[in-house]
């Protein structure tokens, strides 16, 4: 089927699912659909999704797989090793040297935070649980025909007191300091709400949400200084690359006009040590917990949105049409733009370059994939 700019039908379509026959709300859909109803109908409609797109997840997911198998009772070293065995090779399409830069962030990211968190005294009551449950009519108390809720829980977990919430771990490139707005926004965060009603549902006695949250470094791979044989530094004219000495015929040690310091970039192994040794000097910039409560209030507020949005994704499927939401802040970082923005026929039996049709629109919901 194709689709142009005014061709949005979506008879023919299917949200592709290998987990219910209905429909699936997940977090991950109701906040595309949120985000942008064009974009759902690419990615949940179509099926359509980026090559790309999966790479750019990658990190997130690497490090989720090393505190999954952790939190199931594999040591820290067998952890990082599973985590980072998708980077023993190198694929072709990528620079070698970002590569192995990325395998010892997902390691020592992920050994920054065995060590911080070694000796916490969280129980692990559920790891990785899939889970589905009813979207119920408000007004009615009816079952929805056509939509089901589901999502896949990283854990639940018992705290020293004997309290059980559901556990919820993202890498964020975000501030997690804890004035940062990262924590304001997280009160009204509705996947906290979704995930302590599936518990709920599934019979926990949940008060909400512990947010375990991790950093992805902002330190960068940098230049190091060489050294001659007696561990001074080189300085060097920037035309002919010959040495630069002072008056007095001491080798130079900073670099004045039309010269530079000669430098070698920080091996993966190098960076990798001065990561984790920032790691341990400032824990809190790369990890931050958190309980977020939810209240039955909040709950009741949350189930009202939830089968209002259904009402909204049934009304743009029966039209046939998913407006744009055109914005610095939606198209910027979407995938599809290079599609939507230009009106590109969609084919789905020849799809455009660098994309491709998938058989699940919920690969995060299988068992060993990452949500
Ligand atoms: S490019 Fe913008 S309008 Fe188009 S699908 Fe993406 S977010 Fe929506």
């Amino acid at each position: 089927m194709a689709h142009g700019s005014q061709n949005l039908v979506s008879e023919g379509t299917t949200a592709v699912t290998k987990h219910s026959p209905l429909r699936l709300l997940t977090h991950s859909a109701m906040s595309c659909a949120r985000r942008c109803l064009r974009q759902y109908f690419y990615r949940y409609e179509l099926a359509l999704r980026s090559r790309r797109d999966a790479a750019a997840l990658r990190l997130g997911a690497a490090v989720h797989k090393g505190l999954e198998l952790w939190s199931k009772g594999a040591t820290p070293e067998a952890a990082i090793l599973a985590a980072t065995e998708g980077y023993a090779v190198c694929p072709a399409w990528a620079d070698l040297y970002d590569w192995q830069i990325e395998r010892e962030i997902v390691a020592n990211l992920l050994a920054g935070y065995f060590w911080r968190y070694g000796t916490d005294t969280l129980e692990y009551v559920e790891v990785e649980k899939s889970w589905e449950m009813p979207l119920i009519n408000p007004a009615s108390g009816r079952e929805s025909r056509t939509y089901q809720l589901a999502g896949k829980r990283d854990g639940l977990v018992r705290a020293g007191d004997g309290r059980l919430s559901v556990l919820e771990r993202k890498t964020t490139g975000d501030d997690i300091g804890p004035d940062s707005d990262y924590w304001l926004r997280l009160r009204c965060d509705q996947q906290i709400s979704l995930y302590t009603l599936s518990a709920l549902h599934d019979g926990h006695d949940v008060s909400g949400v512990l947010y375990d949250v991790l950093r992805k470094p902002t330190i960068r791979p940098r230049q190091i200084p060489l050294l001659d044989e007696t561990g001074l530094k080189v300085v060097v004219d920037e035309q002919t690359g010959e040495r630069m000495f002072n008056k007095d015929g001491k080798p130079r040690q900073s670099a004045g006009a039309g010269m530079k310091l000669a430098t070698r970039p920080e091996t993966p192994d190098e960076f990798g040590a001065r990561l984790l040794a920032d790691i341990e000097e400032r824990p809190d910039y790369y990890f931050q917990r958190r309980e977020v409560p939810r209240l039955e209030d909040d709950l009741q507020a949350f189930r009202l949105e939830c089968w209002q949005q259904a009402q909204m994704l049934s009304d743009c499927r029966r039209w046939g049409r998913w407006f744009r939401n055109v914005g610095r802040n939606t198209c910027s970082f979407c995938e599809y733009s290079r599609l939507c923005l230009q009106s590109i026929t969609v084919d789905l039996e020849a799809p455009p370059g660098g994309f491709e049709i998938v058989s699940d629109v919920h690969p995060e919901l299988s068992e060993g994939e990452e949500s």
